[in-house]
């Protein structure tokens, strides 16, 4: 279990699984580069950040719910949980009590997201690791969740099954262990590094150029060794 000091945000889980590198450069180099993409996703994030708590029908929803888990050493924000109730829907998943209400309800986290569903999970791994949170807080299964991307304006459900808690639960630990560790990896350039908001700070390609450059000077040096061993 980790302590209320060490505990690291959930944000960073989807860099991490992004790209090693790119979640080095901003967590433990402080770089950000604000662009379009970014800016749109904060201004979609403040809409829904908006602490509150509303009815639609018979489903609570709650607005920027803080969350942590003690036992993942993670803490967050989540932008939307929505309490379902757990009777009405005759559902087989134990629900949670809340506070002045009576009955049991089912929380569903609800993530906010600019732009279009990304390649691969890094999106899913951070809802997966609020649904996490939410059953060390509540002492509840969380069955699944949703995201609402920009582009198209709809939700997509996604099933927190054993894969993806196994992947989200090994992602945390080795977030903690790269943040003891506080090395940044080298670039390596992929497909992916053409969505990556900080590629100019990165510059994958140069950096291998420069390995290029001094593996050939490596040669050289090592060339000139071996004629200078024939000349002696
Ligand atoms: S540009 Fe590529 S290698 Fe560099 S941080 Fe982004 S994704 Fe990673």
């Amino acid at each position: 279990m980790f302590s209320e000091d060490e505990l690291l945000p959930v944000s960073a889980l989807q860099h991490l699984e992004f790209c090693p590198r790119q979640w080095a450069l901003m967590y433990l180099e402080n770089v950000w580069e604000e662009n379009e993409l970014t800016m749109r996703g904060h201004i979609m994030h403040e809409t829904a950040d908006r602490p509150s708590r509303e009815w639609q029908g018979e489903v609570l929803i709650t607005r920027s719910l803080r969350l942590r888990s003690l036992r993942l050493g993670l803490t967050g924000v989540a932008d939307v949980v929505e309490f379902h109730p757990v009777d009405s829907e005759g559902g087989s998943c134990k629900g949670t009590a809340l506070p002045g209400l009576g009955g049991l309800w089912r929380p569903y986290p609800v993530e906010y997201k600019h732009g279009r569903p990304k390649l691969g999970l890094c999106d899913e791994v951070q809802l997966c690791a609020q649904a996490l949170c939410l059953e060390e807080m509540l002492s509840v299964t969380v069955a699944d969740g949703a995201f609402f991307y920009g582009k198209p304006r709809r939700r997509y459900q996604v099933a927190f099954d054993e894969i993806l808690r196994e992947k989200t639960e090994t992602l945390a630990a080795k977030l903690h262990s790269m943040t003891k560790d506080r090395a940044t990896p080298n670039a390596k350039y992929s497909r992916k590094c053409r969505s990556c908001s900080i590629y100019d700070w990165c510059q994958p390609k140069s950096v291998g150029r420069k390995k290029s450059a001094f593996r050939y000077l490596e040669r050289i040096s090592l060339c000139e060794e071996n004629n200078g061993e024939q000349e002696t």
